[in-house]
């Protein structure tokens, strides 16, 4: 009952493993891909909790000697300072280049552990283990690693794919239903792009999918094989990839009104109201029926997920402001932008010319 997704990235290959009890066998699954016998596992203080003892004994039955670096949770751990100390302690490790840096954790420790384990004499291998439900479909899949900077999010990093990805849906059970909800608007997101019939499987399946077992694995399988399609289509994201950032742009946006305040919105919330939007700027914009629009808002609704601006606790800046947010987000040229618009359920598409007037007007009458 465990899936196996590869991603076909030239001597880059790898594989994503997705099912139950796979801290137990990382010790096996590492070494058998990994010449090295040192790790270090980089995760944050939440994680380290419950996965670090498990995680450390595997792989010391299998003759790999691992040292940690526990690192403060949020997102502020990607910054300079706890990058520059996961760097220091993993060569105060001796960990050489053909051993590993294994993340264990959520997104925020793949990303910063990716890019350490990049940068590190220029490149060791390099293990995910996510342990959010965001972090097993999406972030640490395809490569893209990094910190914040006060310029904004992301903007310091590399490319650099992991030699193997374990998410072991075990762990799933003690993160928090909040997060893991917001996980799921990221699968749900998969169907909405080009798979009508996974988002008809999840409107019918979602409670077992909630519940754990073989629906769980299949969602996080059909998501894991979703992002590794377009990753191999476009890794450097010059073109099909932007796809995967449907409801994103107005997701951003809110994030920004929000301050990035995770009491009031976390980032798949923010983007399940942005799906919405999206779906529902498409009916203006005669694209699609609005009738693609309610039923997005009515299985998102149904798990618990937030689906309108009205449903952010307190004030949101007026429109014009998240227009600043969407610009700044976007590059506009001559007063268009490019947004992921939709022409029915699962048919979304790269619109680069839509007017920001149109956006602005929109959201006007969303306020
Ligand atoms: P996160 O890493 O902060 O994890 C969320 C919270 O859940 C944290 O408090 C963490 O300690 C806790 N947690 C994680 N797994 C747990 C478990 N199994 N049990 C109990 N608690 C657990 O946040 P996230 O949502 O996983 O990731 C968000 C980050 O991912 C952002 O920084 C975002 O920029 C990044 N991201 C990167 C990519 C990419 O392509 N690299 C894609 C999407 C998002
Ligand atoms: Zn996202």
């Amino acid at each position: 009952n465990a899936a196996r997704v590869h991603v076909p990235l030239g001597e880059r290959a790898y594989d994503i493993l997705i099912g139950p009890g796979l801290i137990a066998r990382a010790g096996r699954e590492i070494a058998a891909r990994i010449k090295g016998r040192k790790a270090a596992i980089v995760t944050d203080e939440n994680v380290a909790a419950h996965y670090l003892r498990p995680l450390s004994e595997s792989l010391a039955a299998s003759g790999i000697e691992a040292s940690a670096v526990i690192l403060p949770p949020g997102e502020k751990t990607k910054s300079f300072e706890p990058l520059m100390e996961a760097c220091d302690k993993v060569l105060a490790a001796r960990i050489e280049r053909n051993d590993a840096v294994v993340a264990l954790g959520g997104g925020v420790i793949g990303d910063l552990a990716g890019f350490v384990a990049g940068i590190v004499r220029r490149g060791v291998r390099f293990v995910q283990i996510p342990t959010s439900l965001l972090a097993q479909v999406d972030s640490s899949v395809g490569g893209k690693t990094g910190i914040n900077s006060r310029h904004g999010k992301n903007l310091i990093g590399v490319f650099n794919q992991p030699d193997l990805v374990l998410a072991d849906s075990d762990v799933l059970a003690t993160l928090s239903p909040r997060e893991f909800r917001a996980g799921y608007a990221e699968v749900v997101k998969y169907g909405l792009i080009d798979k009508p019939e996974f988002f008809e499987w999840l409107e019918g399946s979602w409670n077992d999918v909630f519940s754990g077992g073989e629906a769980r694995i299949r969602a996080i399988a059909t998501s894991c094989q979703a992002k590794a399609d377009v990753v191999v289509a476009d890794e450097r994201e010059n073109g099909p990839r932007a796809l995967l950032n449907l409801g994103h742009t107005f997701g951003h946006a809110l994030e920004a009104a929000t301050e990035y305040d995770s009491k009031r919105l976390v980032h798949g919330e923010a983007v399940a109201i942005g799906m919405v939007l999206a779906h529902e700027f498409s009916a203006r914009m005669n694209l699609a029926s609005p009738d693609i629009a309610r039923r997005v808002e009515a299985h998102l609704r149904a798990v618990g997920l937030p689906v309108s601006m009205a449903d952010i606790p307190g004030r949101l800046p007026p429109p014009d402001r998240l227009m600043d947010a969407i610009a700044q987000d976007k590059k506009v040229k001559d007063g268009k932008l490019t947004f992921i618009l939709t022409r029915g359920l699962g048919q979304s598409f790269i619109a680069d010319d839509v007017p920001a007037s149109e956006v602005v007007a929109f959201l006007k009458g969303k306020h």
